[in-house]
């Protein structure tokens, strides 16, 4: 049968696809069906179609599976932050665990009997909601033309109005109100992707979970702040602002690109410190606005206990961190560990990684600026390093061949890879078990609630028979 754009089709949802939409079949044909969850049968509206499959969104909703739930968010249907709200959090857990076993197995060309024996469950949320650290809110109008903030639709920059999103810190709705109050008051304008014209664009806030300190900046469509110009908004606003209790920092953002990176390079504190702090175990970090730091900090410790747990560290070994960010992972496990190497592409990242360890006391972690997969191999070529256990947490595009290739080289004992991507996860597994490296562990995180995203930590053995000729 032929299928058509705006066709409405019945079917029964028996899958969850990668972002959290249900798949069902019909005459062998997949329907991709957006807020329908397993164990729904609904009507579809078809809203493309491919040779082999369509995507669809729910129209109308026949028979509700046993597993939804009642959203907590009165605009998650809309509004493109989370896809599987509508599913029980079990049942979530239930689907990310599969997610990861059948990349594992499909991609990665592990025997399923490997993975079932290996596979430990994952790692839940006690409360899956408010675990959010950090927004990113954009400012604009509404259809009506009023000034509003929220998040994006799937796939487009309509603002759905929202100011407290259950994923978000409750401190967002005084924040984000208190700006918009402010920017009506003085008539200031927001920013307008299509003709770039208009000032505000967006607004971050960040808190520290364990410090309580909250920080917002506010990123605009400007150079600098011209004396004169808004002065009263900017008084007005930042005192409002700095009355907020556990505001730690204010500060503005310059952006004038017709870009969708948010945040510009330039800023300045206008109120405040430039940055709050968060400690992770027994390591403090300094985070600034344009820092990258784990936006849940409640499984982040989990995640890096793992790793520190997988790594098993005595005290007398040498680490290599590839892609470390701030140094994250580096210092969590500097504690345990002779000495710790981190390799971070973004410089800015590097400065906080060397400025958090001296902060914490941290003597043995040492970071370089560069590629990991041009660092590597340069200072293995040259200097000959070495590693007992080497730990990756790349992007969700995976590992570089070129890096996997001088980690086989290198040959550590163990590799512990933490992954944001089951599927490039499972990609590079294949690479370093052909290359002598045994599966001997695997765990997955849940750092996003709501999300079809899940977080993976593995652990690898070096289990060739050349190990003393490689060294
Ligand atoms: N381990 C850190 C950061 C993980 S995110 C933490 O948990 O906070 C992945 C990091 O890899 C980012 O900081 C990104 O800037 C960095 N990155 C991306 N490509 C890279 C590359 N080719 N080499 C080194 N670092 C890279």
């Amino acid at each position: 049968m032929e299928y058509k754009k705006n066709q409405i089709v019945t079917v029964t949802i028996e899958d969850m696809g990668n972002d959290g939409e249900g798949i069902g079949k019909v005459d062998g044909f997949s329907l991709f069906v957006k807020d329908a969850v397993i164990g729904d049968k609904v009507e579809a509206r078809i809203t493309k179609v491919k040779k082999s499959y369509a995507y669809a969104r729910l129209e109308n909703l026949l028979v509700p599976s046993p597993f939804r739930v009642k959203p907590k968010c009165a605009v998650h249907r809309q509004c493109g932050g989370c896809q599987i709200q509508a599913l029980s959090y079990e049942k979530q857990l239930e689907f990310k665990q599969k997610k990861v076993s059948g990349n594992l197995i499909r991609i990665g060309g592990f025997p399923e009997m490997l993975i079932d024996a290996i596979m430990e469950p994952m790692i839940g949320m006690e409360n899956p909601y408010r675990y959010r650290n950090k927004a990113q809110f954009p400012i604009g109008y509404d259809r009506e033309n009023n000034l509003t903030t929220g998040f994006y639709a799937g796939r487009t920059h309509n603002i759905i109005s929202n100011t407290d999103c259950v994923l978000g810190i409750s401190e967002n709705k005084e924040i984000l109100e208190t700006i918009l109050y402010y920017m009506k008051e003085k008539h200031i304008s927001a920013y307008d992707e299509v003709s770039g014209q208009g000032l505000v664009r967006h607004v971050l806030i960040r808190k520290g979970f364990s410090s309580g300190e909250l920080m917002v900046c506010i990123i605009i469509n400007a150079k600098n702040l011209k004396d004169g110009k808004n002065q009263d908004f900017w008084e007005e606003l930042v005192d409002a602002l700095s009355k907020i209790s556990n505001m730690t920092s204010v500060s503005i953002n310059y952006n004038r690109e017709k870009t969708n990176v948010i945040l510009g390079q330039e800023g300045k504190v206008l109120w405040g410190k430039p940055y709050i702090t968060d400690t992770i175990g027994s390591v403090t970090f300094r985070i600034s606005p344009l820092s990258f730091y784990q936006i849940n900090p409640v499984q982040t410790e989990k995640l890096y206990g793992l790793a520190l747990e997988y790594a098993e560290l005595k005290g007398t070994e040498t680490v290599w961190d590839l892609y470390c960010g701030i140094g994250t992972i580096s210092l969590f496990l500097a504690g345990k560990a002779r000495q710790v190497y981190g390799v971070e592409v973004v410089p800015q990242a590097i400065f906080d990684a060397r400025e958090n360890a001296r902060l914490n006391g941290i003597k043995n972690a040492e970071f370089y600026v560069g590629k990991a997969e041009e660092v590597l191999p340069e200072k293995y070529g040259k200097e000959g390093i070495y590693a007992d256990v080497i730990v990756v947490d790349p992007p969700r595009k995976g590992c570089d061949e070129k890096c996997l290739e001088t980690m086989l080289k290198m040959c550590p004992e163990k590799i512990v890879y933490v992954s944001c991507d089951s599927a490039t996860l499972a990609r590079d597994l294949k690479v370093l078990c052909e290359g002598g490296y045994e599966l001997k562990k695997v765990r997955g995180v849940d750092m996003f609630p709501g999300t079809g995203h899940v977080e993976v930590v593995i652990m690898m053995t070096y289990c060739g028979s050349d190990k003393k000729n490689k060294r």
